[in-house]
């Protein structure tokens, strides 16, 4: 690009991206922008976020700074902006001297279009002191949700970045990010100084997502028959909570002739960094990661993402399964989750660190992960609705494909409440689901035997349902309120005072019935 004659946004769209048309809003945001206003873009992932500051960059003039978290990723976005002629450059921590003098040297010689950074540069007083002698087009502050002590991706960095408002008030500011509750763009807002900011908004429906959660019973069997079925030889994502789970899946789905590679924290930087490039570059990889991996991945045809443990949070479920059919071509969300998922998720809340409102918050971003999946209700309409937008059945998700029945599992409920109740008055003790289960079905373990629990009144009264029937009852009551996991770090079970309602006889218990999951029919049709 040369600086002399302002080209439009239309021509640059154009001429340097070689698209035709806007997309949604981009139009809009983008004369925001290059007018010289302050914007904060919601906008969900694949949604075309980096035209809008990318475009007024090259519109207005000076260089236009990006700050992006995303270090792994700048050298692939600063290369692919080369390629369509954009001089971009980047400054982070993996540059030597003698480089960044390099880069200083283009930039003060006006040799530049674009600047990516990480958040942790700008307050560094000669990063500053630089930016004092360039003529700055606009600050875009990707992935801004990282401002968000509540959220799930806080960095303290971007805490520091209200400084670019204070420093360079003329600047105009856009911050971007795909997460969208009401809550995090208002502490957006607030932290970053962009209170005269436009908000943008756009529609967070994905309808090319179809949205599937299942109980889980053995995951990488049920994976494997997902993958196998409905999309073999397809690129996908499948997170696990731990490293070692990530380790473990992927040699399972390898075993089983999948191209399947680990990706987690732990592993060496290079091994990191080769198993990304494979999966953006070959086809049909199966990346099985931690949630440390995604984030600015920019791959168009993810067919499905596959979660084998429950996120922690909806926002998290979004922004993961989300990175799946970027292209716009039908693509699965699955998810499968079990009893055990919601004891470790409040088992971990309980443990970690940070005050009582802290763990609060915490559980009450779980419970809303929990009800999405235990409704019976459209999965999109909840989805959506958690951010703040009203639709309609999306006859795209598994409870719109096969509703699932419900039924009166008011005495079950009972059955096991009064159980969990005897425990704690009669014996003065508390247990986890097992032993609890066990006792219900009758079964006269060792571990039965010696705390005598065959004695107690509800010994073998719930033999009309099997183990995995009672293990569904105890989730869907820990995720209704009705039974609680105790803080004391073993997993055991309390009532509520809900609970107290329902063995009162004052409330019903209406239970999903666990139902094979549907499959899509062929695996290319139109939603
Ligand atoms: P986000 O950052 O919101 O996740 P990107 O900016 O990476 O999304 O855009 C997603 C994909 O859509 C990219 O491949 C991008 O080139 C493409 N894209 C964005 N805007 C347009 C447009 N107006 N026309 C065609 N393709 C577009
Ligand atoms: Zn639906």
């Amino acid at each position: 690009m040369t600086a002399t004659a302002a080209p439009t946004p239309q021509q640059v769209l154009e001429r340097v991206f070689g698209y035709p048309a806007f997309r949604g809003e981009q139009q809009q945001i983008i004369d925001h922008v290059v007018g010289g206003g302050d914007a904060l873009v919601l906008m969900p992932t694949g949604g075309g976020k980096s035209l809008c500051y990318q475009i007024p960059a090259l519109v207005r003039r000076g260089v236009g700074v990006v700050i992006s978290p995303l270090i792994a990723l700048m050298k692939d976005q600063v290369d692919a902006l080369d390629a369509v002629g954009v001089r971009a450059v980047f400054l982070n921590s993996t540059q030597g001297p003698d480089e960044r003098r390099e880069v200083e040297r283009a930039l003060l010689a006006g040799e530049v279009d674009m600047l990516y950074m990480a958040p942790e540069r700008v307050t560094v007083p000669s990063t500053a002191e630089l930016l004092d002698r360039l003529d700055v087009a606009l600050f875009a502050i990707d992935e801004a949700h990282c401002v968000s002590q509540w959220g799930h991706d806080f960095r303290p960095d971007y805490l520091a970045l209200s400084m670019l408002h204070e420093r360079w008030p003329t600047v105009p500011r856009i911050a971007l990010t795909a997460t969208a509750t009401a809550a995090t763009a208002r502490e957006i807002e607030q932290r970053l100084q962009l209170g005269e900011a436009r908000r943008f908004v756009a529609s967070f429906d994905r309808p090319n997502i179809q949205y599937r959660i299942e109980p889980k019973n053995q995951p990488v069997q049920q994976l494997l028959q997902l993958i196998r079925t409905e999309h073999p030889g397809d690129a996908g994502i499948v997170y696990c909570l731990s490293r070692a789970s990530v380790e473990k899946t992927a040699q399972q789905l390898a075993d089983h002739g999948i191209a399947a590679l680990p990706y987690h924290a732990g592993l060496d930087a290079r091994v990191r960094a080769n198993h990304q490039s494979r999966f953006l570059r070959e086809e049909g990889i199966v990346m099985v990661a931690t949630i440390a991996f995604g984030m600015g991945i920019d791959k168009p045809d993810v067919r499905f993402v596959a979660h084998l443990d429950l996120p922690k949070s909806v926002e998290g479920y979004y922004q993961e399964t989300g990175r799946a059919g970027r292209d716009g071509l039908p693509s699965t969300a699955w998810l499968a989750y079990g009893l055990q998922d919601v004891v470790q998720q409040r088992q971990m809340i309980d443990r970690s660190e940070g005050d009582g409102a802290h763990k609060r918050r915490m559980s009450q971003l779980l419970d809303a992960m929990l009800a999405l999946c235990e409704t019976v209700e459209c999965r999109r309409v909840q989805l959506l609705a958690y951010f703040g937008q009203q639709s309609e059945r999306c006859g795209n998700c598994d409870t719109c494909l096969a509703p699932p029945e419900s039924w009166d599992g008011t005495i079950p409920a009972q059955k096991l409440l009064s159980t969990v109740v005897r425990l704690e008055r009669e014996r003065r003790q508390r247990y986890g689901a097992g032993q609890i289960i066990d006792i219900l079905l009758g079964k006269r373990t060792p571990r039965v035997e010696q705390l005598g629990h065959a004695d107690l009144a509800t010994f073998g009264i719930g033999g009309d349902l099997s183990d995995q029937d009672w293990r569904g009852v105890v989730r869907q009551l820990l995720a209704q309120g009705l039974l609680a996991v105790h803080g004391d770090g073993y997993g055991t079970l309390v009532i509520t005072e809900a609970s107290a309602e329902v063995l009162g006889g004052k409330r019903e218990v209406r239970l999903r019935r666990e139902v094979a999951r549907p499959t899509r029919s062929s695996k290319r049709s139109a939603p």
